[in-house]
C-alpha cells in the first residue's frame, strides 16, 4: 500500500514537473500575453481543443504533427498578427506562420514549444468587376479561392490541385495558367504585409518595391507575414481537361510524349504534369504497384490535337472531357492532397529542353526506377513528376516588372518534383538512412547550371534561392527587412547563405 502511495506520489510529482516546464520559457510566456492581448478565443493553448487538433494534424508531412506549440493564435487581421508578432519577438519564442502546411520541411509551417501563427481563419476575398483585380487573404485553400471568383467566370493563378495552401504564390506557384499568364507570383499586384518588427506595411510596383520583388517568389515566412493578395485575374470558362493513366510497360513512349511537349509544344493554352508512381509490393513482379497519370489540361473547351501524342498511346483510363476549373483542380478525386498526407519529403530537379536536357530525363526516369525497386518495402510511395516550363510561361513571367525572384531564364526548361510517402513503420533511423538515400538519387545527375531549383518542390538542404537570378538581391532585401535576423533565427525556411 505505501509502495503504491508513493508511486503515485511519484507520478503526480511529474505531471507537476512536467506543466511547470511547460507554463515556463519563451513559448508560454509569448502565449500568456497573447491570451491577455487576443483572448482565449484566438488564442488556444489547450492541446485537447479540436481547433489545436486541426492546426496540428493538417500537415502534408505528417512528421510535424509530432510537433505541440505552446499555443496556437488564430489572427482574423493584419492588426491581430502584427500584435500576435511583437509579442512573440518580446518573449523570444521561436514560431512558425501556417497558411495550408504542404510544406513538408520541418519547422517551414510547424514550430515546437512555440507559437504557430495559424492564418486559417483570415479568408476574406473580393473582386473588382472594373479593374478585375481580386483581393483574397491567406486564410483557406486554393479551392475555396477558386470557388469564389468563379461566379464573375475569374480566377487567380494558383495551385493545381485544390486543396493546396496559399503560401504556394510566395514561393512561385505553379499552375495550369501558368504557360499563359507566369507564376501565381507574378500576377501580384499589391500586398499587405507585417514586417518582423510587426509594421504593418503596403509592397507593390510602387510603394517597397524591394520588399514587392522579394515576395514575387522569393519565398514565404523570409520577409514578413503576408496578410492580404492583390492580384490580377483571369477569365475561367469552359477547359478542356482529364488524366489519362498507363501501365509502365508504356514508360517511354509516355516519356517521349512529354519529351516531344517540353521541346515542341508552342500552343499556352495546353498544360501538361506528368507523374510516375510506385507503390509498394514488395516480392511481388505483376506491375500493378505501378502506373504513370498524365495531367492534361486545355484553356478552352476543345484541344484540337494537343493531346493527341497522349491518347494515341494505349492507357486503362481517360477522363479527358469539358469541365469547369473546379472540376479541374479536383482532378483525379477531390481533396487528393489531403490524401497523401504521409511521412513525406519533396526533392527537385531542372534540366534544359535540349537534346542533353531530354536525354538527361531518360537517364533520370531510369535511376528512379531502379531506387524504387532496390527499396520496395521502405515506402508507401514515391512519384517523379515531370513539370514543363515553356518560353511562353518565362515571357509571362518576366513581362511583370522585370521577372520575379527567380529571373526565369528562357525556356523550354522543365523541373522534376521527387516525393517520397516513407513507410510508417520505418523506425526514426531507418528514416534517415532512406531519406540520405533518396537525396543521393536525386543528386547522381546534377542539374543544369544556369536554370533554377524550385522552392515550392526542393528539401531544405538543396539551397534552392542561391540558384535564383535574383539572389544577390534577395540576400539584401532579406538583411534590410529582417536586420536582427528575427525571422532568420526564431522560425524555419529557406536559408540565404
Ligand atoms: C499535394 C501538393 C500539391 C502541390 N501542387 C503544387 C502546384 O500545383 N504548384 C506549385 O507551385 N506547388 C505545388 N505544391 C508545392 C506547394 O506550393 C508548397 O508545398 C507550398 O509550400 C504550399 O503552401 P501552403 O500554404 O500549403 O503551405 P505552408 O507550409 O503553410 O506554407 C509554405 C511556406 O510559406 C510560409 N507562408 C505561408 N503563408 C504565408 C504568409 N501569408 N506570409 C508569410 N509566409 C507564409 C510558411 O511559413 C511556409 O514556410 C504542392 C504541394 C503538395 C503537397
Amino acid at each position: 500500500m505505501l509502495h503504491q502511495i508513493s508511486s503515485a506520489c511519484a507520478l503526480l510529482a511529474l505531471a507537476l514537473s512536467a506543466s511547470a516546464t511547460q507554463a515556463t520559457g519563451p513559448g508560454p510566456e509569448a502565449c500568456g500575453n497573447l491570451t491577455q492581448a487576443l483572448g482565449s478565443k484566438t488564442v488556444v493553448s489547450n492541446v485537447l481543443s479540436m481547433n489545436y487538433i486541426d492546426s496540428v494534424k493538417s500537415y502534408f508531412n505528417t512528421e510535424q504533427s509530432k510537433f505541440k506549440p505552446s499555443c496556437i493564435v488564430y489572427p482574423t487581421s493584419a492588426d491581430d498578427v502584427s500584435l500576435a508578432i511583437k509579442a512573440i519577438r518580446h518573449s523570444e519564442s521561436r514560431f512558425a506562420i501556417k497558411a495550408g502546411g504542404h510544406n513538408p520541411n520541418d519547422f517551414y509551417s510547424s514550430v515546437d514549444k512555440g507559437v504557430l501563427i495559424d492564418l486559417c481563419d483570415m479568408t476574406e476575398k473580393s473582386y473588382d468587376e472594373d479593374s478585375t483585380l481580386a483581393t483574397y487573404q491567406p486564410g483557406g485553400d486554393f479551392g475555396d479561392v477558386y470557388e469564389y471568383f468563379a461566379k464573375w467566370n475569374r480566377t487567380v493563378v494558383g495551385a493545381r490541385l485544390a486543396g493546396v495552401g496559399t503560401g504556394l504564390a510566395l514561393s512561385g506557384g505553379l499552375s495550369y495558367l501558368s504557360s499563359q499568364y507566369g507564376l501565381a507570383c507574378d500576377s501580384f499586384r499589391e500586398l499587405e504585409v507585417v514586417l518582423p518588427s510587426g509594421e504593418i506595411v503596403t509592397a507593390s510596383e510602387n510603394v517597397n518595391p524591394d520588399l514587392f520583388y522579394g515576395l514575387r517568389g522569393g519565398g514565404g515566412n523570409a520577409y514578413g507575414v503576408v496578410t492580404k493578395y492583390t492580384v490580377q485575374s483571369y477569365p475561367a470558362d469552359t477547359f478542356y481537361a482529364g488524366i489519362v493513366v498507363y501501365l509502365f510497360q508504356h514508360n517511354s513512349s509516355v516519356l517521349d510524349a512529354i519529351s516531344d511537349f517540353i521541346t515542341y509544344n508552342e500552343d499556352p493554352k495546353a498544360a501538361i504534369i506528368g507523374t510516375y508512381m510506385k507503390l509498394p509490393t514488395p516480392g511481388f513482379d505483376l506491375n500493378l504497384d505501378e502506373a504513370i497519370i498524365m495531367f492534361l489540361v486545355y484553356d478552352g473547351p476543345d484541344a484540337g490535337n494537343a493531346f493527341k501524342n497522349f491518347t494515341d498511346i494505349p492507357h486503362l483510363v481517360n477522363t479527358l472531357g469539358q469541365k469547369t476549373y473546379t472540376e479541374v483542380v479536383n482532378m483525379p478525386i477531390p481533396n487528393s492532397a489531403e490524401l497523401n498526407a504521409g511521412r513525406n519529403t519533396f526533392r527537385v530537379t531542372v534540366h534544359g529542353g535540349d537534346e542533353t536536357g531530354i536525354a538527361n530525363l531518360n537517364t533520370l526516369y531510369e535511376k528512379w526506377v531502379d531506387w524504387g525497386n532496390d527499396n520496395k518495402g521502405k515506402y508507401l510511395l514515391t512519384s517523379f513528376d515531370i513539370q514543363p516550363i515553356p518560353k511562353s510561361l518565362t515571357d509571362a513571367s518576366n513581362s511583370n516588372y522585370g521577372g520575379n525572384a527567380m529571373q526565369m531564364p528562357d525556356g523550354p526548361w522543365y523541373w522534376v518534383n521527387y516525393l517520397l510517402t516513407a513507410s510508417p513503420l520505418l523506425s526514426e533511423k531507418d528514416l534517415d538512412e532512406v531519406n540520405q538515400s533518396y537525396k543521393e538519387l536525386v543528386e547522381a545527375v546534377p542539374p543544369t547550371e544556369g536554370l533554377p531549383l524550385f522552392i515550392n518542390d526542393a528539401s531544405h538542404d538543396q539551397n534552392p534561392l542561391t540558384t535564383y537570378g535574383g539572389y544577390a538581391k534577395l540576400k539584401e532585401i532579406k538583411a534590410r527587412y529582417d536586420p536582427d535576423g528575427y525571422f532568420a533565427n526564431y522560425t524555419g525556411g529557406w536559408a540565404f547563405p
